[in-house]
């Protein structure tokens, strides 16, 4: 009985939060999360061509 109160109360307050959220932090939160798409993108872009570029040696290809 009790578990079911607090899960209802945790679940009002995200409800609460959503409501409450101005447009300039939705606007904030989207910039943010882009922000850090981008970041995630762009370190692991040299990753991605080192491991291809190792993919291409070791299946005997010379690019350079
Ligand atoms: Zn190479």
């Amino acid at each position: 009985m009790s578990t079911t109160t607090a899960n209802e109360t945790v679940h009002d307050r995200i409800a609460v939060a959503k409501e409450t959220m101005t447009l300039g932090q939705m606007a904030a939160v989207t910039a943010f999360a882009a922000a850090i798409a981008f970041a995630l993108i762009f370190v692991q872009e040299p990753l991605v061509h080192d491991s291809m570029h190792n993919f291409r040696h070791a299946a005997g290809i010379t690019c350079h």
